[in-house]
């Protein structure tokens, strides 16, 4: 099961901190463990109390400082362990910048920020055989050209607090520079994250105050190249046909 909440108001997180609180009295009432494969580093470390005891806890601090006196190695993770609401990837202050965008994200309100909010950090685009997804990151083994890599990049330009240049950052640029636009991502990753999009709505600001490269213009005019192509043909075809004519005589 999947509950979704709201987790950019203050209620929502407030409502998601006691459910999860209440959640864990149910879960360990039954004999049930809080987490499986993932969790007991931050996100459900600070109620593992709950299910372990107050003294195997205890254990555990001691064990951790007998080994890390400093509490250098990951500190706050299972041990003193961080709030399951602090950190939150959103959050109440969470307000992404909303830019005007050429395209209409129809399935995500409209809005490229919650576009790259699809991102769930699975990492199937990770994967380094079967499918398509992620060729570049097949060829590179480079988080920032995998999928994820440039969802999570331009979730931070829309958060402009680690990358500040907006459409002109450079760490986006290069990143999107080897997606091959080929939209394995948008069929073959299970929250459909369609990069080739965000990155043609990337490039369109990106190239507002610079040039484009040439190969952008032989391939994105090819109308036009194709249409001056078939104009030369038809006025050498004529011009043979006139000099033919001209040259018995
Ligand atoms: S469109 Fe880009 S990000 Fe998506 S699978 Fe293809 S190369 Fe990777």
């Amino acid at each position: 099961m999947r509950v979704t909440f709201d987790l950019e108001s203050e209620t929502g997180v407030r409502r998601y901190a006691e459910f999860i609180d209440r959640a864990a009295d149910l879960v360990v009432s039954y004999g049930g463990s809080l987490s499986g494969e993932h969790g007991d580093g931050q996100s459900r470390a600070a109620l593992l109390p709950k299910m372990f005891g107050p003294e195997l806890v205890a254990a555990f601090a001691k064990f951790k400082h007998a080994w890390d006196p400093d509490n250098k190695l990951n500190p706050h993770k299972v041990v003193d362990a961080y709030l399951p609401t602090e950190n939150l990837r959103l959050g109440a202050d969470y307000r992404p910048l909303k830019p005007q965008t050429h395209f209409q994200f129809p399935d995500d309100d409209g809005s490229l920020a919650n576009a790259t909010l699809r991102c769930i950090g699975l990492g199937a685009c990770r994967k380094s055989e079967g499918g398509t997804m992620c060729p570049s990151y097949m060829a590179t083994r480079e988080e920032e050209h995998s999928t994820r890599g440039r969802a999570h990049l331009l979730f931070e330009l829309l958060q402009g607090e680690v990358l500040r240049d907006g459409w002109k950052d450079e760490h986006v640029k290069k990143s999107l520079d080897l997606c091959l636009a080929c939209k394995a991502c948008k069929s073959e990753c299970p929250a459909n994250v369609d990069v080739a999009t965000y990155k043609a709505e990337f490039l369109s600001h990106y190239y507002e105050s610079k040039r484009r490269p040439l190969r952008a213009h032989a391939f994105g005019k090819i109308d036009r190249w194709a249409a001056t192509c078939i104009r030369s043909a038809r006025y050498c075809e004529f011009f043979q046909s006139c000099h033919g004519r001209a040259t018995p005589a």
